[in-house]
């Protein structure tokens, strides 16, 4: 017998439709950003099973980094790019808390990680504000679902350079496009083994600016964590 709630859910389904943010497609689990097909063509790395794997090398002899790890693969014109457009520009949230939990789950299920606390790699702050978000953070928040570990969002900030940069050569000029990040909260960060999370990693100098700053807390342990590893061509 189909029930009251049923048929309100039904009802409530055909004006307000629950569609794959990957395809589009209808899909009726409310609990879900992405229909199965979509989940199950995700591009998995399977990094964080491995030590030495391609995240880890990127960093040997640049920052001291525990463990590193990124969950999918990035390419041009797949899947993974659309999502990534709807996450970080299209304003869907739920999404990259969905994304999240499952980066949690996979680290967390991976036991090769031991982290107390997540940071988010901060934005600049202009760019905050005209995004709605900072990915990172929405990343880290549904990580912490699964991890069941703490994200301590204002470790660390990120400024832009304030002296004016028309003297300076270019080249100066493209390295400081990266701005500066300064840990402003030593104290919440001591002893502790940390997880810094961003959304891509490509060249990996973002995360090392960033990752080095957090070294500077007293007897601290950096692990990374991305999204998306886009390997350079
Ligand atoms: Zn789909």
């Amino acid at each position: 017998m189909i029930t009251f709630t049923e048929i309100k859910d039904s009802f409530f389904h055909l004006l307000f439709p629950h569609v794959c943010s990957g395809c589009s497609s209808d899909i009726l689990d409310k609990q879900s950003t992405l229909c199965i097909r979509c989940m199950e063509a995700m591009p998995e790395t399977n990094f964080e099973l491995h030590p030495d794997n391609p995240v880890e090398k990127k960093f040997w002899g640049r920052l001291a980094v525990q463990q590193a790890t990124a969950q999918y693969y990035f390419t041009r014109e797949s899947l993974m790019q659309h999502l990534m457009h709807q996450f970080k520009y299209k304003r869907n949230k739920e999404l990259g808390l969905q994304l999240g939990h499952m980066m949690g789950e996979s680290i967390r299920k991976s036991g090769r990680f031991a982290v107390d606390a997540l940071v988010p790699l901060p934005l600049f702050p202009a760019k905050e504000k005209i995004r709605g978000y900072n990915q990172a953070t929405i990343l880290c928040e549904g990580m912490a679902e699964s991890l069941h570990i703490p994200v301590l969002k204002e470790v660390v900030i990120r400024s832009q350079h304030t002296e004016t940069q028309t003297k300076k050569r270019r080249i100066e000029r493209w390295q400081n496009m990266e701005g500066k990040f300064i840990l402003i909260k030593p104290e919440l960060i001591r002893n502790k083994s940390l997880l810094l999370v961003d959304d891509v990693i490509t060249t990996g100098a973002t995360l090392e600016a960033c990752g080095a700053e957090i070294l500077k807390g007293q007897d601290v342990r950096l692990s990374i964590a991305a999204l998306c590893y886009a390997a350079r061509n």
